[in-house]
């Protein structure tokens, strides 16, 4: 059979990558693209971020300096991202080298136009509302009912910059507590399970996607996530797949995306998506043929994509979160318990500072 070639440009082996961000995916992105012979440079304001422990190079600069970008992007064959909260016009100055592209980042990082977008590709989310002050507020709570959250329409993540407004006497403080930002207004889900699909997208047009992930969160914290899910996301499993392909291909989307659902009985609802590797991906590290982590470096290099079939009947991956991780020296002796620990210093709470990953069968 004469093997199919692909137009798409390919990096080699020994080329350096950019990594706009250097937080813990940053870290096993790195540590994925050593093993595959690629160097990466971090670009991140901090002063230790702990991706830049694994990294060939680290520049220490603001994510809006256009002048540090320039001469970042001068440095590497190809530039990827590992966080979605940055200021989406400064990084054109990386223009093509820049995968995945802008499309997914901008769209990633607004929830109403990423609900907007969601919408137009077919796939199914919550009802929801735009909402900008009291009065609109008060409007979508007479629409949509309670209970509802409010979720600013940016720089939300892990359940930052949301409220739940139960009954109607709530909704001023709901309002108050995020701060009185331009927010969307989204109706209480009664779901079965949550979960999540991830997938990869290469430039020309193959997408790979690993098995729908169950996920258990506290606080808007992620807890566990567990593979096999069980039977109400897998009802819901063929339908989430086809939407999370149509949404990354709606993006022209080149490396890893995520989509996050609400299982119910009517059928999957997107919850966000995530331009990115995920927490909810860590398992695949042991507990798959191809990690997430690598398979995003296979992507953005043009290499080709890896099986993403699972190793064992079960795999569960649980965050260690704040002083959590001081249980490192029990874990670390469990037989079995993959360890991973992100090198972050202080173990403030609600921070995610290393996961465990175990294996049945
Ligand atoms: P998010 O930051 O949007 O992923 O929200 C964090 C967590 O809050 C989700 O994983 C859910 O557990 C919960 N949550 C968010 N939106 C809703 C909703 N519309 N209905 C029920 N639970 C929600």
């Amino acid at each position: 059979m004469t093997p199919v070639l692909s137009n798409v440009e390919r990096i080699a082996p020994g080329s350096t990558i950019g990594m706009i961000g250097g937080g813990q995916l940053g870290r096993m992105l790195a540590i994925a693209a050593a093993r595959l012979g690629y160097r990466c440079h971090i670009f991140d304001p901090h002063e230790h971020p702990c991706a830049a422990d694994v990294a060939a190079a680290f520049t220490r600069a603001a994510f809006e300096d256009r002048a540090a970008l320039e001469a970042f992007a001068a440095q590497v064959d190809v530039a990827t991202y590992e966080f979605e909260n940055l200021p989406v016009d400064p990084l054109s100055v990386i223009g093509d080298k820049l995968r995945p592209g802008l499309k997914s980042l901008a769209v990633a990082q607004d929830r109403a136009d990423e609900k907007q977008f969601i919408e137009k590709c077919g796939a199914r989310v919550a009802p929801w509302r735009s909402v900008s002050n009291l009065a609109e507020v008060e409007a979508a709570v007479v629409e949509l009912g309670v209970p509802l959250v409010l979720k600013t329409r940016r720089y939300g993540y892990d359940g930052k910059g949301q409220a739940w407004v139960r009954s109607p006497n709530d909704l001023g403080d709901a309002w108050d507590s995020i701060g009185r930002e331009p927010a969307i207004a989204e109706a209480g889900v009664d779901f079965a399970a949550e979960f999540s699909i991830i997938l990869a997208r290469t430039a020309d047009g193959e997408s790979r996607l690993w098995e729908p992930i169950e996920n258990l969160h506290s606080d808007g914290i992620l807890r566990r996530s567990k593979v096999p899910a069980g039977k109400s996301v897998l009802a819901n499993a063929d339908e989430a797949r086809s939407m999370a392909i149509d949404i990354a291909t709606a993006l022209e989307h080149v490396g890893v995306l995520t989509v996050e659902f609400f299982a119910t009985a009517s059928g999957p609802l997107v919850n966000e998506i995530a331009p990115r590797v995920h927490n909810s991906g860590h398992w695949t590290i042991e507990g798959s043929a191809t990690s997430q982590f690598e398979q995003h470096i296979r992507a953005i290099c043009g290499l080709p994509l890896g099986p993403g079939t699972r190793a064992g009947s079960s795999v569960t991956m649980d965050n260690l979160i704040g002083g959590e991780v001081n249980r490192w020296p029990d874990l670390v002796a469990e037989e079995g318990a993959h360890l991973h620990l992100y090198g972050k210093g202080e173990a403030r709470p609600g921070r995610k500072m290393g996961h465990v990953t175990r294996l049945c069968g």
